[in-house]
């Protein structure tokens, strides 16, 4: 039989992996099937600058001709509704099937949805691709009041968009502190007193019992201790699900995304899969992980395109991540998980400041705000397992720079 990898899903992890397929040296048969009818295109400015212009249009993963001159087969706006592993087939939305010698699985991931009382309202919104940004941002032109569900990333950088452009905006938040346990507590304050700052009101430790309407309209959320915040839009952002639906009546493993291995292999044999639709194990056999970042789709993407050529690779790249929220960029290198201490670079009521977060003597994380140099650095320390002794972090950049230096 003919080769003919073949991958589903092209947001950045499955766009990256028929690039890296051609780096590799394939040279067979390539298709690439987006569920999605643009051009693939950048998912992060969704969240930040595609809002804040009206003109502003999806800014593309790679140029027509890339695909054209690459020989990747682009299938736009098709959905895959199955796949069969034993004759190695899939099924397209057309009923039409095609043949595989390899499959990538890169479906990404679905917003989790609210299960409340009038959560199918007009006005409340969903934020996923450019189709969701381009609705929410003609919502936003016209809204008054905003109100966020979750007070995680992409929740934020739309409350800080609304609110910098003069809409009341609420953000109501089931958990203790906003951002949960994807960032320091240092971070979460930081960032909840600068929202503040901008005007956003934001309510911790509360859900959401009822989205309420007059006459159809949506008009208010009721929170479950009872307060009631006017709204006359009302995003959801409550965090996303791992599209595993095509996986899973495969019969592949899943258990919170598909498993992998270290070299994105799924439970069944000539198949893969990779970015936010995956989980793996991670350095350790305890450590299972899901990541939804861009550093995570596109290396894992690199990762598979070898494994898929016979060639040996391991994912165990340093986890990267950034959010945009108003004139706060904040930068997170590492895995925060293990860490038992935090050490605070800076003012943490300033600007600009970064927080190294250890395991006993070894550096885990650092997050930063406003210090895009020092997240490089940091990036670089974790890569190369070098651990700053507390004094040289309080020092500053500089001492940091000359002790890495020094330890190489
Ligand atoms: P996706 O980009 O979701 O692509 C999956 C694609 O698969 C989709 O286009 C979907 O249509 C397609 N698909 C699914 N099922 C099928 C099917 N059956 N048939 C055909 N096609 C199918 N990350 C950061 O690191 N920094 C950020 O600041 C940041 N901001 C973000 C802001 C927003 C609004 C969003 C939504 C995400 C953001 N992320 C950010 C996360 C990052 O975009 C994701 O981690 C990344 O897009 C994952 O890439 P992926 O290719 O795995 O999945």
């Amino acid at each position: 039989m003919n080769e003919h990898i073949i991958i589903i899903g092209a947001g950045h992890a499955g766009v990256q992996a028929a690039a890296s397929l051609r780096e590799e040296g394939y040279e067979g048969r390539l298709t690439l099937i987006s569920g999605d009818p643009e051009l693939p295109y950048h998912k992060p400015p969704l969240s930040k600058a595609f809002l804040k212009a009206a003109d502003a249009q999806p800014q593309m993963l790679r140029a027509q001709a890339f695909y054209d001159t690459q020989k990747i087969e682009l299938l736009k706006g098709r959905r895959v509704t199955s796949v069969k592993p034993r004759p190695h087939t899939l099924t397209l939305d057309d009923g039409s099937q095609l043949h595989w010698s390899k499959l990538l699985l890169a479906t990404g991931a679905k917003p989790r949805r609210l299960a409340v009382p009038g959560a199918d309202l007009a006005g409340v919104f969903y934020l996923r691709d450019c189709a969701d940004a381009a609705r929410l941002r003609d919502a936003l032109a016209t809204a008054q009041k905003l109100v966020v569900i979750g007070g995680g990333f992409i929740g934020l950088e739309v409350a800080a968009t609304a609110a910098m452009a003069g809409r009341r905006v609420d953000v109501v938040e089931a958990a203790e502190r906003i951002l949960g346990r994807a960032v320091s507590p240092t971070i979460a304050r930081h960032l909840h007193a600068y929202h503040e700052s901008l005007g956003v009101g934001i309510s911790t430790g509360c859900g959401v019992a009822e989205l309420r309407s007059e006459e159809g309209k949506l008009r208010s959320v009721l929170t479950s201790d009872g307060q009631e915040l006017d709204a006359d839009l009302v995003l959801v952002g409550i965090g996303a699900l791992p599209e595993t639906e095509l996986a899973e009546k495969a019969g592949l493993v899943c258990d919170n995304g598909i498993h992998v291995d270290a070299s994105c292999r799924t439970s069944l044999e000539d198949i893969y899969a990779i970015g936010d639709c995956v989980s793996f194990r991670y350095l350790s056999p305890e450590r299972v992980l899901r990541l939804e970042s861009v550093q995570n789709a596109t290396d894992q993407a690199r990762i598979a395109a070898k494994a898929m050529l016979g060639k040996e690779a391991f994912y165990d790249a340093v986890p990267w991540f950034w959010s945009d929220q108003g004139e706060r960029k904040l930068q997170m290198a590492g895995l925060s998980l293990d860490a038992d201490r935090e050490v605070i670079a800076g003012d943490p009521h300033s600007a600009a400041f970064g927080v190294y977060l250890y395991s006993g003597e070894r550096l885990v994380a650092v997050e930063t705000v406003n210090r895009p140099g020092e997240h490089m650095m940091a990036r670089r320390m974790l890569a190369a397992g070098f651990s700053p002794p507390v004094e040289t972090v309080l020092e500053g950049p500089a001492a940091l720079k000359a002790a890495m230096a020094a330890s190489q």
